[in-house]
């Protein structure tokens, strides 16, 4: 009878075990729900959730570097990221640091403690235009981009409005600096004031002579400008690497989300 019950015992344990390491088996995804990786994570198949979050993760760090266009496999999951919560709460989090980073600076009140905003993906959105242009996976149309400029509709990025409002209230000088250019500059104030932006001290956009210019060069030469003017540059904002690197760099600087495009 022992004996018996020692038998049943290890027929239990046998298929306990078998069921246990087909469970752990089943977790990972389906054979042919597996594509072929196309860049990053080197040669391992990788569902599309985990490869796009991957690729955005290197997008957003600047390990992707200069890049063209969002991965085919890529444009569903940046369309829910753009237009879901994940995209708005991220901006809220920059905007929530930001924020605790400026409350912390003394200001000389002489009017040169200045905040420096990038205008595109910035303070305005234009994720409506890039709705209906594939969400950053065609190659870029500059006149189709620059019609919609001029239709002076992009909203405001709400967590965005609400930093500028707040830095207004603390007191800092606001200076938007954009690679937008100066035939650009009727549209661009009118849409800022349409999104709720008013206020600032000055709207720097690209003159002629900075045509040929890298927006590194173009926004570091600018701010370098402000400084020699006698502007403190506390804080930054900005969407793109470029509107951060260089010289002439703020003490904070704070990169917003932008998994669409890439400026160098
Ligand atoms: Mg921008």
């Amino acid at each position: 009878m022992a004996q018996g019950a020692i038998f049943r015992l290890l027929i239990l344990l046998t298929v306990a075990s078998t069921s246990f390491s087909q469970s752990i088996i089943q977790t990972w995804p389906p054979k042919q729900a597996l594509l072929a990786s196309d860049g990053i994570s080197g040669h391992r198949k990788i569902p599309n959730d985990l490869y796009c979050e991957s690729w955005r993760f290197t997008v957003e760090t600047n390990d992707a570097g200069i890049w063209t266009r969002v991965p085919a496999r890529c444009v569903g999951y940046v369309k829910e990221y753009m237009t879901g919560d994940k995209y708005s709460a991220d901006s809220e989090a920059v905007a929530d640091d930001s924020l605790a980073y400026a409350k912390t600076v003394e200001l000389s009140g002489d009017g040169k403690d200045a905040w420096i905003f990038d205008i595109d993906e910035t303070l305005l959105s234009n994720v409506p235009y890039y709705t209906s242009h594939g969400f950053g996976s065609e190659i870029s149309d500059e006149d189709s981009f620059d019609n919609w400029v001029d239709m002076a509709e992009a909203p405001a990025i709400p967590a965005s409005l609400r930093l500028y409002k707040e830095l207004e209230e603390l007191g800092f000088t606001i200076i938007l600096l954009t690679g937008r250019t100066e035939v650009q500059r009727k549209a661009t104030e009118l849409n800022l004031q349409n999104a709720g932006y008013s206020n600032w001290e000055r709207l720097i956009l690209r003159a002629n002579s900075d045509h040929d210019k890298t927006a590194t060069i173009y926004k570091s030469e600018r701010r370098k400008q402000l400084e020699d003017e006698g502007y403190k540059i506390h804080g930054n904002s900005g969407d793109q690497w470029s509107d951060q690197m260089g010289f002439a760099v703020a003490k904070r600087s704070f990169k917003l989300p932008n998994p669409i495009y890439v400026i160098a």
